[in-house]
């Protein structure tokens, strides 16, 4: 008679120093088709090793036994970490209450006294097996959940566009980074980008040829960037990078690179080349300027880079002296 639930493919280890009694429960289980695999050892010292060899879903395991008993096997087998999830059921002769508990104590999660009833050991096994399903079915939903997580972290944080991080990653990961950096006297830099004339690209050729240009555009800028560097999309045709390790000299020569990039950069199905406009600013380490000042000065370099003619980088430092870099 087959289960009357879905289980995937499940196995036992009979542990009983008596064959006739192992071949009595082996041909009890079988009638009832409970298991896929039957193993079976004389001793707990045999157990263990079967065990190991087999990793059985199910242990019947009998209590009084030469060489290593049923107590001597759990305490051996519940130790290791592996072994928590398997049922062992302990089959005894003694009905005496405090083998019962100390079986229970040592990780056993029955105990059935012999000779038992089969219809009964089988009720008992099956219960047991459907539990066993049970636990499956929930770690599978508890690995789609996992799954599900990372996925949603992951849109959380990234621009679906661009593939670029977004701001608010941006704004998270970034001003963590500036606290590591002034905590340990670090340089670094920041680069406001905005692309030059862009609504003449949605208004001459489409929304969709607009996107294109935002993706050539991210990937330029991503590439003519550190790996290290964090770089997101800030807004709908700005992007935003910090640039970790980096003096205000190396930010502006990095800076003049991007721009360059982006210049050279074809866009897809775009009869002409798209430019960035470029505010950089650095950390300031001799005052204890926020991460937000910091990113307010690269903010008005831009402005300044815009009203300059765009097509540029502009440095503004700390005290306000504006720099043109190209
Ligand atoms: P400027 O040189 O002064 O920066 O001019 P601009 O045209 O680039 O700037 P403006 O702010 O006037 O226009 C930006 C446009 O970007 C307007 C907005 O509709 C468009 N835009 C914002 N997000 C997206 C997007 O995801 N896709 C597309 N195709 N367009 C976008
Ligand atoms: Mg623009
Ligand atoms: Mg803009």
């Amino acid at each position: 008679m087959p289960t009357s639930f879905d289980r995937s493919s499940s196995s036992v280890l009979v542990i009983d120093d008596s064959r006739a009694i192992r071949r009595i429960i082996r041909s009890t289980l079988e009638q009832r088709q409970l298991f896929d695999a039957y193993h079976e050892a004389s001793n707990g010292e045999e157990g263990l090793a079967a065990a190991a060899a087999v990793a059985p879903d199910m242990i019947l395991c009998d209590l009084d036994m030469p060489v290593l008993d049923g107590f001597g096997f759990l305490r051996r087998f519940r130790a290791i970490e592996a072994n928590r999830s398997a049922f062992v059921l302990m089959l005894s002769g003694s009905g005496e209450s405090r083998n019962k508990v100390e079986g229970f104590a040592l990780g056993a999660d029955d105990y059935i006294v012999k000779p038992c009833d089969p219809a009964e050991l089988c009720a008992r096994v099956s219960n047991y097996l459907r539990l066993k399903d049970l636990q499956a079915q929930l770690g599978r939903q508890n690995d789609e959940l996992e799954r599900k997580n990372r996925e949603l972290a992951a849109l959380a944080t990234t621009d679906p566009l661009t593939g670029l991080h977004n701001r608010r990653y941006f704004l998270a990961e970034v001003e963590r980074e500036v606290a590591g950096a002034r905590a340990t006297a670090s340089p670094g830099s920041v680069l406001m980008m905005d692309i030059d004339h862009f609504k003449r690209i949605n208004d001459t050729c489409g929304h969709a040829q607009g996107d294109a240009a935002l993706v050539a555009v991210a990937d330029a800028v991503r590439r003519a960037l550190r790996s290290s560097d964090v770089v997101a999309r800030f807004g709908g045709e700005e992007f935003v990078a910090w640039m970790p390790r980096t003096s205000a000299e190396d930010g502006a020569t990095i800076a003049e690179r991007v721009r360059a990039a982006v210049a050279a950069c074809r866009i897809p199905g775009l009869p002409w080349n798209v430019s960035v406009s470029i505010g950089a600013s650095s950390l300031d380490l001799d005052v204890n300027e926020s991460f937000d000042a910091m990113l307010a000065r690269a903010d008005v370099a831009l402005y300044a880079a815009k009203q300059g003619g765009r097509d540029r980088v502009v440095c503004r430092a700390s005290g306000g002296a504006e720099r043109t870099a190209a």
